[in-house]
């Protein structure tokens, strides 16, 4: 079968022939219709300093995926050949205190496909049955395929309250696209994010944003006069910038809750005082909660939430290297890649 594999330690993605895998007990095999490109796919892409210390060289990557089940190994219940579905990448143990306790998200054994173990930019993957999500017929393929990424922005918008609460995001990665426009959805009052990129923030600002700053024209303060607050109850990083952290620390108010997502360059800066100082909760946040946040982003899809404003870019996997490019630029929300 055809793969986009990490052949060299060094820049760049390559399309190859690989083994179909076989499916054991309690796995399925799963033919995609389409996958989406990540961020972190865009790192292993530019073979940075995380995916150097991370990526097995001829590892299949890519995590964000739809498709059909095609083939059962044995012990599999509930599903059969056809259904169409997407599923949880992150594979946990099942036996530590944290999975038998339902609190599988925090899973110290975590596997996840397309980093530790091969994934979805290939024309079929096995997972197993119990991280699998049925795609209901309403909602499109091209919108289930990203379901991982709008998991990250679905689990951080739901961890604190934000009904009437004023919510910064720095970021308008994908990520922060969407999660702008759950908050605003869910019934926040002013939703401000940051970014450097006017074609993102311009994304957000349909989603849903109230108020978009690019940092490098704009200071948070002025914006924080201007629709008179004195600093922001929520605040969700986005990120990965150590910068647009502290910003978001010194423009959060007493007392307010902050999910971290955006991962940090080792050894960053955190200016601590004002963490302590005003009392803030810093919650960090990893992968989607299994499976309750699935859960609530298919009923907000169902329900009407606009996800496909995010979707910029449907290309065919062929033209993958068009899709890595438009990644690198930054000028795409998310991009998804189809395998007919
Ligand atoms: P992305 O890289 O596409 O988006 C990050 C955005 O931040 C970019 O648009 C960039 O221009 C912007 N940015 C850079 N400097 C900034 C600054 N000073 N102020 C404001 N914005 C700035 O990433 P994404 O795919 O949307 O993911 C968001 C973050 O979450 C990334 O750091 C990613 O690694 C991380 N992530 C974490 C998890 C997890 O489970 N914790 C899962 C997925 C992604
Ligand atoms: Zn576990």
């Amino acid at each position: 079968m055809k793969a986009l594999v990490k052949r060299e330690p060094a820049k760049g993605i390559w399309m190859e022939r690989v083994p179909v895998p076989t499916p054991g007990p309690n796995e399925v095999l799963i033919k995609l219709e389409k996958t989406a490109i990540c961020g972190t796919d865009l790192h292993i892409y530019k073979w940075d300093e995380w995916s150097q210390r991370t990526i097995k060289p001829g590892l299949v990557i890519g995590h964000e995926f739809v498709g059909r089940i095609v083939a059962m190994g044995p012990g599999v219940t509930g599903y059969k050949e056809g259904d169409r579905v997407s599923a949880e990448g992150h594979i946990v143990c099942g036996h530590c205190r944290n999975c038998r306790a339902g609190r599988q998200h925090l899973c110290p054994n975590t596997v996840g496909i397309g980093v530790n173990r091969h994934g979805a930019f290939a024309e079929y993957i096995v997972m197993p049955a119990s991280n699998l999500w049925p795609i209901p017929d309403e909602i499109p393929s091209e919108l289930a395929a990203f379901f991982d990424p709008f998991g990250n922005a679905a689990h951080c918008a739901l961890e604190f309250d934000v009904v009437g609460e004023d919510v910064l995001i720095t970021g308008a990665g994908p990520i922060g696209i969407i999660a702008a426009g759950l908050v605003k959805h869910i019934g926040a009052r002013h939703v401000v994010i940051t970014d450097v990129n006017d074609y993102r923030l311009n994304l957000a600002k349909d989603m849903g944003a109230t108020r978009t700053v690019n940092v490098a024209r704009e200071n948070i303060h002025d914006v924080m006069k201007e629709i008179g607050i004195e600093g922001f109850d929520v605040g969700l990083e986005m990120s990965g910038h150590p910068v647009a952290f502290n910003d978001m620390l010194d423009a959060m108010y007493h007392g307010g809750k902050i999910a971290l997502l955006g991962i940090l360059p080792k050894g960053s800066g955190v200016d601590w005082d004002r963490i302590i100082f005003k009392g803030l909760t810093v919650q960090g946040i990893y992968g989607r909660k299994m499976y309750e946040t699935w859960y609530k982003m298919t009923q907000l899809v169902r329900g009407g939430f606009p996800l496909h404003k995010v979707l910029t870019h449907q290309i065919h996997i062929d033209d993958f290297q068009q899709g890595f490019d438009l990644m690198d630029a930054g000028q795409c929300g998310k991009v998804v890649c189809s395998w007919d």
